[in-house]
């Protein structure tokens, strides 16, 4: 968004690959859109090296079955079904130093159909982030925000957005704007986002400076800190 702003160029880029964070549908159009160049993403943790990468051909990533078994379960342990979202539990397979069996990562996906592309390994379409940045709501429902965020907030020069819930009604929407969101520009938005989240939450605009990264140095879209057995 900050390159667009400001009208930086890299032309000797060639690709853009990610990693540690969530990748928002957008994320790749505005690479392509901005820089001309292909974003790609790895799914990995500091415990497990690579767990799934994103497919050359299509959608979604392929889990690295050869060096790690990946399941992902539902509330009740239970497998999900493509479609379903659910707790991404590991076990590496030539880690002989140190075995990890059936290793909660902490992190949530979505598990999608076959690929295809052809390739039989596992596939999963949607790599989410901690449980904490799962969105809840007051009917218990917990889910990643998905707000097609890079199209409106070009539209309205915001540069950054932080989403924090505190109260399963209210959502604190961060964002960093040189002036506040005028009543047309809240309405819209506002629209956009009870559309897109099935429920018509409170939402408290708070501008500011600058949205810093947490202290490892991911950048947190979302933030969830309702205790975990409210819902
Ligand atoms: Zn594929």
């Amino acid at each position: 968004m900050l390159a667009r702003q400001k009208g930086v160029l890299l032309p000797s880029l060639r690709e853009i690959r990610t990693f540690g964070e969530y990748v928002t549908d957008d994320l790749p159009a505005l690479a392509r859109a901005v820089w001309n160049v292909p974003l790609i993403d790895a799914y990995s943790s500091q415990e497990c090296g690579y767990i799934a990468l994103q497919c050359p051909a299509a959608s979604g990533y392929h889990v690295m079955s050869e060096n790690l078994r990946v399941e992902v379960l539902n509330t009740e342990g239970q497998p999900c079904a493509p479609g379903e979202t659910g707790r991404v539990v590991v076990t590496t397979l030539h880690n002989f130093a140190m075995p990890l069996i059936r290793y909660a990562v902490g992190d949530f996906a979505e598990v999608g159909a076959a690929c295809e592309c052809g390739r039989g390994l596992p596939r999963l379409t949607r790599i989410m982030g901690r449980q904490r940045n799962l969105i809840r709501t007051p009917d218990g429902r917990r889910f990643w925000p998905v707000f097609g965020v890079y199209a409106w907030i070009a539209k309205v020069a915001v540069s950054q957005l932080r989403v924090v819930q505190r109260r399963t009604d209210v959502l604190e929407m961060h964002y960093v704007r040189a002036r506040d969101l005028d009543p047309e520009e809240t309405r819209v938005i506002t629209d956009h986002v009870h559309r897109t989240l099935g429920w018509p939450f409170t939402l408290d605009w708070r501008r500011c400076e600058f949205i810093p990264a947490g202290p490892t140095g991911k950048f947190e879209d979302v933030i969830c800190l309702l205790p975990d057995d409210e819902t």
